[in-house]
């Protein structure tokens, strides 16, 4: 059974120029609990005309508030109290969004903790801003690093208040102002963030927020003219048409799209520690996640004997309620999508895939947007869960023969996202790491990623990179002032002959 938590709200507006308001056309979408899929709330599904009243509150806010013009040290202090303001609510955030998304309530409340880190560490880096000078006998030049203006963020619904903190708290720091467009199947926590931005002192019209389909707000929010950045995180197909439209107004864009990403295991690697990374790899946070290892890659001489190991370790994998502090797979985020893994789950059996643990919805929950932990071996690389992202508890293992064809299928994807390489062999490790097309490989260790390094994907994963000092470089513009130290020498245009 899953628990409704007491507090929820029964409508969720926009939040434009700091004020809750219904749409402009009074529309709203349904919005239901993955466990149960009942209907809990009404949410205002914005357009065109919501998002012009978001964008000119935060462009109000940008040209004549005061948020651009503070010093870095007092929208740190802001961005502080943010931090302060998440951790004071993190069991009701943990909650909701466990409730809202499906995801396992421990494992949201990890979420939520890394939302607050992220303010906490833009709010030091900005301070440590890097801006420079160049000086000549003639002249100094110095470059400044501008906010951008209005920043656009779009995020998905996988771990939704984490990823909009993890734009929204450079976007800040950075001076912008922002208009936010959340995840339509998620829209429970980021209903928290007007109270944390009052309670912070965030000045109005800095946060605006415009929920709605994608097609419609997110689109109307690429297309309008006053907003020279879009900070896009979801699938590749929605990147790719984003990009489209936003060619013709020559936007910023950063783009983290999907992965599909390889989990290679050499016969040398610590078993039991790439047993627990290559589960968790792909089985945290349901399989919901663009970093997952959903391609396990074993060296032959290890290949069955990992198979069992991995196999019997998922088929105990407790899938239950999100709420349950025991359940390590929740409910998938809304039953098309549950339909849609189903459907990868059963092209796995149709091609030929070897079926070795889960399959099917627990019998022990018979409604809800259940999988049990799905592990495919001797999955082939034309098989259709080797090449499509699946976003859920699904796994394909195949075996390789040595370090060449471990590489090769590695790097047989569109995507280039993360990686992740088990062996003892450090040379082999790095070489490995060298080779594989993808921007981040984890080398005997698992998804754990410092707030300083870049985060972003090569290939259909993506482009550009956000993460530490590269997002306060994508949300402002250097520019530089050059500056005569004496008399200036100009060549003389237009100067008459005898002059
Ligand atoms: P999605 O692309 O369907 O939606 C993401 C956001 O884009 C939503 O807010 C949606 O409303 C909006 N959107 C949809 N169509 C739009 C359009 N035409 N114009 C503007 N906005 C539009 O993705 P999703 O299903 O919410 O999320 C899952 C995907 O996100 C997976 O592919 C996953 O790999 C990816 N993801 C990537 C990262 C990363 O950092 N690389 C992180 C998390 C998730």
């Amino acid at each position: 059974m899953t628990s409704i938590p007491a507090d929820l709200p029964k409508t969720i507006g926009h939040w434009i120029g700091a004020e809750l308001v219904e749409s402009a056309d009074g529309r709203t979408f349904a919005n239901a609990d993955p466990a149960s899929n009942l209907v809990y709330c009404d949410v205002a599904s914005g357009g065109a005309a919501d998002v012009a009243l978001a964008v000119t509150a935060a462009r109000a806010a940008f040209e004549i508030g005061p948020w651009p013009r503070m010093s870095p040290r007092e929208r740190g202090r802001v961005l502080h109290r943010i931090a302060d303001a998440i951790e004071a609510r993190e069991d009701r955030l943990a909650t909701w969004e466990s409730f809202d998304t499906g995801l396992p309530i421990t494992q949201a409340r990890g979420q939520a903790r890394r939302a607050a880190e992220n303010f906490r560490y833009f709010a030091d880096l900005v301070n440590a801003l890097h801006e420079d000078a160049f000086r000549t006998a003639a002249q100094i030049g110095y470059v400044v690093r501008k906010p951008i203006g209005v920043a656009g963020l779009i995020t998905p619904w996988n771990t939704p208040f984490m990823l909009e903190s993890w734009k929204l708290a450079p976007a800040l720091a950075a001076g912008c102002a922002v208009v936010l467009k959340p995840a339509e199947f998620t829209p429970l926590s980021a209903s928290l963030w007007p109270e944390i931005a009052e309670e912070a002192g965030l000045p109005a019209g800095v946060l605006n927020i415009v929920h709605g389909i994608g097609e419609e707000a997110g689109a109307a929010l690429v297309e309008h003219p006053d907003v020279p950045l879009i900070s896009f995180t979801g699938e590749t197909t929605t990147g790719q048409t984003i990009m489209r439209s936003a060619a013709t107004g020559l936007k910023g864009l950063s783009m983290e799209l999907g992965g599909k990403s390889p989990c290679v295991v050499f016969a040398d690697a610590d078993l039991d520690a790439a047993v627990d990374g290559a589960l968790f790899g792909v089985f945290s946070l349901n399989g919901e996640r663009c970093t997952a290892g959903s391609r396990v890659i074993v060296e032959a001489s290890i290949y069955e004997e990992f198979l069992a190991r991995y196999a019997a370790r998922a088929a105990r994998i407790r899938v239950g309620p999100p709420q349950d502090p025991d359940t390590e797979i929740g409910a998938l985020v809304h039953p098309e999508h549950h339909e849609r893994v189903l459907g990868y789950v059963a092209s796995g059996i149709a091609e030929g895939a070897r079926l070795v643990a889960g399959g099917a919805r627990p019998d022990a929950l018979p409604d809800g947007n259940y999988l049990a932990a799905t592990v495919f071996a001797d999955v082939t690389p034309a098989m259709r869960i080797w090449r499509e992202e699946i976003f859920g508890p699904v796994v394909a293992i195949a075996p390789f023969a040595d370090e060449t064809e471990a590489i090769r299928l590695a790097n047989d994807t569109r995507y280039g996202l993360a990686s992740y390489v088990w062996t003892s062999n450090l040379k082999r490790g790095h070489r490995v790491a060298q080779a594989i097309e993808a921007s981040m490989v984890w080398l005997n260790s698992h998804n754990v990623r410092d707030l300083r390094t870049p985060f972003g994907g090569v290939k259909a994963s993506g482009l550009g990179q956000e993460g530490g000092a590269h997002s306060i470089d994508f949300y402002t513009d250097s520019q530089i002032v050059s500056v005569a130290l004496g008399d200036t020498h100009v060549p003389r245009f237009g100067a008459a002959p005898e002059e």
